[in-house]
């Protein structure tokens, strides 16, 4: 028999866009696989993917078709424009709709999946051999500027609030898929986005900056008394692309106790930014020494972005990460692999959330 792999917490995954595009009937293979994309059930256990934050992400393209970003980001320089806002009714109705299905895969999963709020159910499905699911809403464009609306996502399970994706709401301005770029490439936080990150923070709701802009990043830092979250972002000194963090970013995030979750996407991985699955795990434990010199040895987790970009092949899917595992144990050694893979995740998201 193999070792058992690793246990890893994931910061972000869109399983749930891939559900909802097929109209919830690959819930079924999610559990049994064989759907395809980057993660189900059976090749999690393979993996040691032991838990994530799922992300509801409502794309402003039909999400049956490739993201118009795909084909941009092959070129050698680009400026993906930002999408218009959504139409609020539209994203709030479509975000429930996929966190519904995470219910409803929990439900018929027999318990193989569960749904968690807190980071001792997270811990408890560590122990149990249950996948661990934290509803995390990418992009509030569904909640409205007085927060009504927030109430109905906390009861749909929302334990993590990204206040924008890659485009404007009524809480501010996301930041473009540019390279190279620095992230100071727009707008921050309106008064309403940081009215919604002073009441995450008094519901004891994350806040991730991931898709802020460097002026929106310092926003939160300003109005936030939780620890910064990154959920999955990279070193812009690697990798200069608008989407990356600069060191002052990561220190910033260190300060607070916070985490950034490194993405495996491989335009923010590698040095030209283009979308190239041909991109060694090296490039990945690159990005992972830099963000622990930065954000240091508490501060850095994993961030996939499995189901919601291309990954580098030297991965694959979710079944993958041992391979990447091994070789931050060749880098880094076994105990900071560990608290990299699961520790560090399980530490802010107890500090965030409360015990
Ligand atoms: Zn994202």
């Amino acid at each position: 028999m193999p070792d058992r792999p690793m246990p890893v917490f994931d910061g972000h995954n869109d399983l749930l866009l891939r559900l909802r595009a097929h109209d919830g009937d690959t819930v079924r293979a999610f559990l049994d696989g064989g759907a395809g994309g980057h993660l189900d059930v059976p090749r999690a256990a393979a993996g040691g993917f032991a838990g994530g934050l799922f992300a509801a992400f409502v794309p402003s393209h039909d999400p049956r078709a490739a993201a118009p970003e795909d084909a941009l980001m092959r070129a050698p320089a680009y400026d993906v424009p930002l999408p218009p806002p959504l139409d609020p009714d539209t994203a709030r109705d479509e975000a429930l709709a996929m966190f519904a299905l995470l219910r409803d895969a929990a439900t018929a999963s027999a318990g193989a999946v569960r749904v968690c709020a807190t980071a001792a159910d997270v811990r408890a499905c560590r122990g149990a051999g249950t996948l661990a699911a934290v509803p995390h809403l990418e992009g509030a464009d569904g909640i409205d500027a007085g927060l009504e609306r927030l109430d109905e996502f906390e009861r749909a399970g929302v334990r993590s609030i990204g206040p924008v994706w890659s485009r404007p709401n009524v809480f501010g301005h996301g930041v473009p898929f540019r390279f190279p770029s620095p992230p100071d490439a727009g707008p921050g936080l309106t008064d309403a986005g940081r009215a919604l990150v002073r009441e995450c923070n008094r519901r004891r709701i994350l806040v991730d900056v991931s898709h802020l802009t460097e002026r929106g990043f310092w926003d939160v830092a300003r109005v936030s008394d939780a620890p910064l979250v990154a959920t999955h972002s990279n070193a812009h000194a690697l990798t200069p692309h608008a989407r990356n963090l600069t060191d002052a970013q990561l220190e910033a995030i260190r300060g607070t106790g916070g985490i950034v979750g490194v993405n495996f996407a491989v335009s923010f991985l590698r040095e030209d930014g283009r979308i190239d699955a041909d991109t060694p795990l090296e490039r990945v434990v690159r990005h992972v020494e830099h963000l622990l010199a930065h954000a240091g040895e508490d501060g850095v987790g994993f961030g996939s972005d499995f189901d919601g970009a291309t990954v580098p092949d030297a991965i694959g899917d979710v079944a993958g990460l041992p391979r990447l595992v091994d070789a931050l144990r060749a880098a880094f050694g076994d105990a900071l692999t560990e608290r990299i893979a699961y520790g560090n995740w399980l530490r802010v998201l107890e500090r965030t959330w409360g015990a």
